[in-house]
């Protein structure tokens, strides 16, 4: 559902994605672990549309991502098409990113009714629904300043799923979190992970979750994937000098 062709990301003179061909098949949880500045969130943002690219090609579900076609001839996607893009899929940060002056419920009806065009009632009806799912229903009328770290993120993953995307993103979704509060958003993840065919592409540092949910694990570094394979595999038998170095920081 995602392809990546050679794709390659400059900023100012760094090389930041070095030719990275990658793929994730629908409905596969693939986690990317790899050492600071390898580029992880980099791929991750460029999918959002959050940073073009230099070169290559990027198809998401079937679609070219940075260009489309007219009269058989790419041409750069217009903002209509990326528009459309988007939709396919959802992000989660590190930082929650909620708009602290909304509510809850209205961080999470904003997109639906705005971009989505629902009803407010068809809008609130889904955030309930998501909330519930991350456990949060409860908390619907309050502002995400009166929320815990591990609160907010959960609120942020129902935001995201709200519109329905078909892929969800996860850059360090626990990192930001106070050690007490990553086992929360972990469990709501891993019970998307089980119960939803969602296609998942999660960046972490939780080796011992990326070994619970992952389909296959991916070690970038410098910009390229160095290693991927299923984690049973990754983490007993990594066959690489510089996955092994890296791993060997997390024991
Ligand atoms: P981390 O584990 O620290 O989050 P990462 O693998 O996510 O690292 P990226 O954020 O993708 O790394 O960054 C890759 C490289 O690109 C880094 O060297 C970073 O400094 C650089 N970089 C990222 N965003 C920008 C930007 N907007 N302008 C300039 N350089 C950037
Ligand atoms: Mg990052």
């Amino acid at each position: 559902i995602i392809v990546m062709d050679q794709v390659v990301k400059r900023f100012g003179d760094a090389l930041v994605l070095d030719h990275l061909d990658f793929q994730v098949a629908k409905g596969e949880k693939v986690t990317i672990i790899g050492p600071s500045g390898s580029g992880k969130s980099t791929v991750l943002r460029i999918l959002m549309t959050l940073e073009t690219i230099d070169s290559g090609l990027i198809h998401v579900a079937g679609k070219p991502l940075w260009h489309e076609y007219r009269d058989g001839r790419p041409v750069p996607a217009s903002e209509a098409h990326l528009r459309a893009m988007r939709k396919e899929m959802g992000m989660v940060f590190q930082q929650f990113n909620l708009f602290p002056h909304m509510t809850v419920r209205r961080n999470i009806t904003e997109s639906p009714i705005h971009v989505l065009g629902l009803s407010k009632a068809e809008a609130e009806q889904r955030a309930h629904e998501y909330l519930e799912l991350v456990g949060m229903t409860e908390h619907a009328d309050k502002f995400p300043g009166q929320l815990s770290g591990g609160q907010q993120q959960r609120v942020a993953i129902a935001r995201a799923l709200a519109m329905r995307p078909n892929i969800m993103l996860f850059d360090e979704p626990t990192s930001a979190l106070d050690p007490e509060l990553v086992g929360e958003v972990l469990t709501v993840i891993r019970r998307l992970s089980e119960e939803h065919d969602l296609t998942m592409l999660l960046v972490t540092h939780e080796m011992e979750f990326a070994r619970q949910i992952s389909d296959r694990v991916c070690f970038f570094d410098k910009g390229v994937v160095v290693e991927q394979a299923p984690p049973e595999e990754m983490f007993a038998e990594p066959r690489e000098e510089r996955t092994r170095e890296f791993l060997k920081t997390f024991i």
